[in-house]
């Protein structure tokens, strides 16, 4: 126990849970299910949009933005994605409140909308039939339209970020001409998720398939990434879709090719949430708080001075100055701490709360001596380093510690992801050391179903790279050509 964090080999729930509100990073709110995200949360959030922003618009797609509510209609066009999504979603029936006189605000019954709106769970429905206005040749296509939105979806048991009633995140909605283009734009974007992940946030995936019990409402294909958490629980961190000519289908949308023959559009579907940072936290966190990658950390360096004159303090500041702006030069975010209402341990403690990846201490001995005190967050060790050249020794420090926490997930995800061959040893190893189990399934929903319902883990994905290999059902005994990833999962 420490900082009010329980340890995360007591209660890794409770740990996730204190981390979150301890760092600062959000807040339960007074309604059920949503949260508030505080700005120390928000500024990582930030750093992630940019950069998949980034991405996006290098791999061509463009941000719109399209309406919140949608016409309860659409929902029902679409028949697995309304069967999907029927129980989790929120319904606006009325637009007006009124006072019933005796000084309590009610909904006006005379204000019921004609036909109600669906805060929308994702974006499908709304935005395929304004695709119907906007392609008719084959010179419309692709179309390739990204949105930055919030989303609603009435989740029955609900975490701080990694399942929230309301959420944040993008969704993207691609049209094509042909089945080809729009699989390779699924798996495009799946890369793209995957290449973030690991190379932002120095979380390890595994790339694979759904199976079709746990694809997208609406989809011929679902990819996903699948990421062990350290308590051996997977987290699926994305999902790009496949969605073939369902959606152009139902609502009509149809392009003529080069011969002027008609056919219906081809699409794809991909999103990530703030579950990311549900990710990014358990990922690489420890009992003294958060452990945050250089690559998206708000404050990648922070500068405590110890003083206890001014004068020493000024002869500090004006070395930070100088430090500051070669560090600016380089990109790198540097924060100055000189809040005198604060001892340096409290401000230690702080930081590594906050996962901030590099410490900088500064006292009037190292002043004379022309060095600093680094300390880092992920291995919590400590070195007196000389004053010259220091901007570029913390380059290269951040770059290491961004490749040390990315190295320590993998090796954690490797040890964790075990061969099992038979029922006994799967369901021994979900209680006594979980993680990713990969075993032979007969290929059927109801082996799947009766393994989730025994044991609670569910089948992750059919991992991409995978082998084939003949084997046989840990179930059932029956054949099989491959093996899956099973896990317990958030
Ligand atoms: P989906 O549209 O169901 O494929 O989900 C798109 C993305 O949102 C996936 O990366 C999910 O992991 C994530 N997601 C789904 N439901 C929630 C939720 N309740 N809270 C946060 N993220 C979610």
């Amino acid at each position: 126990m420490s900082k009010g964090i329980i340890s995360k080999d007591e209660d890794y729930s409770q740990w996730f849970n204190d981390l979150v509100i301890k760092a600062d990073l959000a807040e339960y709110s007074p309604v059920r299910g949503c949260m508030i995200i505080k700005p120390y949360g928000y500024s990582i959030w930030e750093k992630i949009q940019a950069v998949l922003d980034k991405m996006f618009k290098e791999t061509g797609h463009s941000n719109a933005y399209f309406p919140l509510f949608i016409p309860k209609s659409f929902f029902s066009k679409e028949a697995s994605h309304v069967d999907g999504f029927a129980k989790e979603c929120a319904v606006v029936t009325h637009y007006r409140l009124k006072n019933d006189g005796n000084g309590n605000i009610i909904v006006d019954e005379d204000a019921k909308l004609e036909e109600e709106l669906i805060v929308r769970p994702t974006s499908e429905t709304i935005i395929w039939h304004t695709y119907k206005g906007w392609i008719q040749s084959y010179r419309d296509l692709p179309l390739l339209i990204n949105q930055w939105a919030n989303v609603v979806r009435w989740e029955m048991r609900t975490r701080l970020f990694l399942r929230t009633t309301e959420f944040l995140w993008q969704e993207g909605h691609t049209a094509h001409a042909t089945q080809q283009e729009a699989i390779a734009e699924a798996e495009l974007m799946l890369d793209v998720y995957a290449d973030f992940v690991e190379n932002w946030m120095a979380v390890p995936v595994v790339k694979g398939r759904k199976t079709p019990n746990e694809r997208f409402a609406g989809a011929l294909d679902t990819y996903c990434i699948e990421a062990l958490m350290q308590d051996g629980k997977a987290l699926q961190a994305g999902t790009s879709h496949f969605l073939g000519q369902n959606f152009a289908k139902a609502f009509d949308v149809k392009f003529s090719d080069k011969e002027n023959k008609l056919d219906y559009v081809w699409a794809t579907s991909w999103g990530v949430s703030t579950r990311l940072m549900g990710a990014l936290i358990m990922s690489h966190s420890d009992d003294a708080g958060l452990v945050l990658p250089p690559m998206l950390a708000p404050i990648q360096v922070v500068v405590v001075p110890i003083y206890k004159h001014d004068e020493e303090l000024e002869n500090i500041s004006a070395y930070v100055k100088g430090l500051t702006t070669e560090l600016r030069k380089k990109n790198i975010t540097i924060k100055f701490d000189n809040r005198d209402t604060q001892r340096p341990g409290f401000k230690f403690a702080e930081y590594e709360l906050k996962g901030v990846p590099l410490r900088v201490a500064i006292g009037s001995r190292d002043m004379q001596n022309a060095t600093v005190e680094l300390a880092r967050r992920d291995t919590r060790t400590k070195e007196t380093v000389a004053q010259e050249g220091l901007a570029e020794h913390i380059e290269k420090l951040l770059e290491e510690i961004q490749q040390n926490i990315f190295k320590k997930a993998s090796t954690f995800t490797t040890e964790n992801t075990v061969e099992v061959d038979t029922y006994d040893e799967f369901k021994r190893l979900l209680d006594e050391k979980p993680g990713f189990l990969s075993a032979h399934w007969d290929g059927t929903p109801e082996t799947e179903q009766q393994i989730k319902d025994e044991t609670k883990a569910t089948i992750r994905c059919i991992p991409l790279n995978n082998k084939l290999e003949a084997g046989k059902c840990i179930l059932t005994g029956k054949p099989s050509t491959q093996r899956v990833l099973f896990a317990r999962a958030y």
